[in-house]
């Protein structure tokens, strides 16, 4: 057997592939340990690739943004139906959330605290779709008087030091749906358009 010809091809960066011309098995340049390392080496980065699906604390930090967003437009529907400028009301701290779901139409009741102008500051209430993105998602804004304790069947349990206006004007929370809270699984939409989880709420709940 010729195996000079075999070995001017072991010098070059094929050396150990069998060709048409030379059939014949050689001995892979690679060895057992260069092929199990670059397997590794391409599992890890194929895990490094992998998009992480968000902790726990992400998804409290994304939620907090969103209240946040959906609290300065409500407050901004409010300074408009009372002829106030939005510059006149500062949100200050979210007190008091919950997510309401009646046979799928959902709602989140909100207690807020607001600052206005002169330095005082009033607890408000608001209800706003949970995926609030526009004015149209801002179904009532409204500050309280530390006399209203309006009903809510959807806050009773959850979230009874909530605080709901006398006069009513929310859409949530008359509904007796009678089954126990459903939670918004998020984990197939990791971008920012899922509906808030209901993992770790107001201080009520778990
Ligand atoms: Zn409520």
């Amino acid at each position: 057997m010729d195996f000079s010809r075999g070995r001017s091809i072991n010098s070059d960066a094929f050396a150990g592939l069998e060709t048409w011309e030379d059939p014949t098995p050689r001995p892979s340049p690679f060895t057992f340990e260069d092929l199990r390392d670059a397997f590794v080496e391409a599992s890890k980065r194929q895990m490094r690739l992998r998009p992480k699906s968000p902790s726990r604390e992400d998804l409290m930090i994304r939620r907090q943004e969103h209240d946040r967003k959906s609290l300065v437009m409500a407050l901004n529907v409010y300074a408009k139906q009372n002829n106030m400028q939005p510059s006149e009301l500062e949100l200050v701290e979210i007190m008091q959330r919950n997510l309401i779901d009646e046979y799928g139409k959902g709602y989140v009741h909100f207690n807020f605290t607001v600052k206005s102008l002169d330095g005082t500051v009033h607890l408000f209430f608001a209800e706003v779709h949970p995926d609030c993105r526009e004015v149209e998602d801002v179904y009532h804004c409204t500050a309280l008087n530390t006399i209203d304790s309006g009903h809510c069947i959807g806050c009773k349990d959850r979230a009874s030091d909530l605080q709901h206006p006398n006069d009513g004007g929310y859409l949530g929370g008359h509904k007796d749906v009678g089954f126990p809270f459903m939670e918004y699984d998020d984990s197939d939409s990791a971008g920012e358009d899922e509906w808030p989880t209901m993992i770790g709420l107001s201080e009520g709940d778990k």
